[in-house]
């Protein structure tokens, strides 16, 4: 039987209609929820990100502004913008988009920014409460995975989670809000011999990898739920996942696709996260 398709647009757009209704009981109470982005250069896919980041704070009642800064800006420049920002009450979330042109520190900025304005939750201090099990800022694609999961009634507690990827912004700290929720986890990376052993254990198998069909039917545990993070494009310029869908789909119990799977929580729980931002500097959490 085919895997139920988990829907990122529908869940998603749960999540902003939750959102809206929170920034409307907010500005009740004279709070205006409010988002900086920072964009460095004029790196199109950027462009697309953070125009597509203020649609979904128009959609949901946040204001948003965006500084663009040229591609030669100096880094103290940069730092002093972030400065600025940090020091002015009516702004509750920072983001500065990603990557910076590589003339610029990125350690040294995501260093430099309020960890409580910090809505991508890049920050170290966040990072550290994400640990411990006690942020309030989650990082915002781990978060969706977690909130996909939710709302499909999938459980956590007592499964097996593999996580495929290490990276600071996807699979470490999936790997955590996994381990929060109580799953038994494992990582895999570049460096793990034969994959598929860990994959074929998996209750819940989540690919944040990067390389097309990656995972196969035969990798993957009859009645697993996948989840496929990855954004790749194949031979046809048609965007893909780590997995191979439809013969996945054949194996799994429920599966999210590529496009219309993660990618759309993502930017949802940006917006989370700013209202959660905006609601622990009012003194409200
Ligand atoms: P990344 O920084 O390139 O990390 C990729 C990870 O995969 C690394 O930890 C690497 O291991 C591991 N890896 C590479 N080859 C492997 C293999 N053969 N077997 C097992 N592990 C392997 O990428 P990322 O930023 O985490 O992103 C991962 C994917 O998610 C990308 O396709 C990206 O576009 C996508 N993404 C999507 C969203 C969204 O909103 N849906 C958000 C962020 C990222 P090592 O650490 O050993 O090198």
């Amino acid at each position: 039987m085919a895997a139920k398709r988990i829907d990122g647009k529908v869940i998603s757009a749960a999540v902003l209609d939750r959102c809206a209704a929170e920034v409307a009981a907010l500005k009740e109470k004279n709070i205006e929820p409010c988002l900086a982005v920072i964009l460095v250069g004029e790196d199109p896919a950027s462009q697309v990100y953070v125009r597509n980041k203020q649609r979904a704070c128009e959609r949901i009642g946040v204001r948003s502004f965006t500084i663009q800064l040229p591609a030669d800006t100096d880094q103290q420049t940069l730092l002093d913008e972030v400065a600025k920002l940090n020091a002015d009450p009516a702004v509750h979330g920072i983001l500065c988009q990603l990557p910076l042109p590589r003339s610029l520190d990125e350690r040294q900025l995501l260093l430099a920014i309020d960890p409580k304005k910090d809505v991508d939750a890049f920050h170290p201090v966040n990072v550290g409460q994400i640990t411990i099990g006690s942020a309030k800022l989650l990082p915002c694609t781990p978060a969706g995975v977690m909130e996909m999961l939710r709302y499909e009634g999938i459980e956590v507690e007592g499964k097996h989670c593999v996580v495929l990827g290490r990276s600071n912004i996807v699979g470490k700290p999936m790997a955590l809000l996994l381990l929060q929720a109580n799953g038994t986890v494992t990582i895999c990376h570049s460096r793990t011999p034969n994959l598929a052993a860990y994959t074929r254990q998996a209750d819940i198998l989540v690919c944040a990898v990067g390389k097309e069909k990656l995972i196969t039917a035969d990798m993957v545990k009859p009645g697993a739920v996948l989840i496929d993070v990855s954004i790749n494009r194949n031979a046809e310029g048609k965007l893909c996942g780590d997995v191979d869908f439809d013969p996945v789909s054949e194996v799994a119990s429920a599966i999210t696709p590529v496009p219309g799977g993660v990618g759309p929580m993502t930017i949802a729980m940006l917006m989370q996260n700013t209202i959660t931002a905006a609601k622990q500097q009012s003194g409200l959490i």
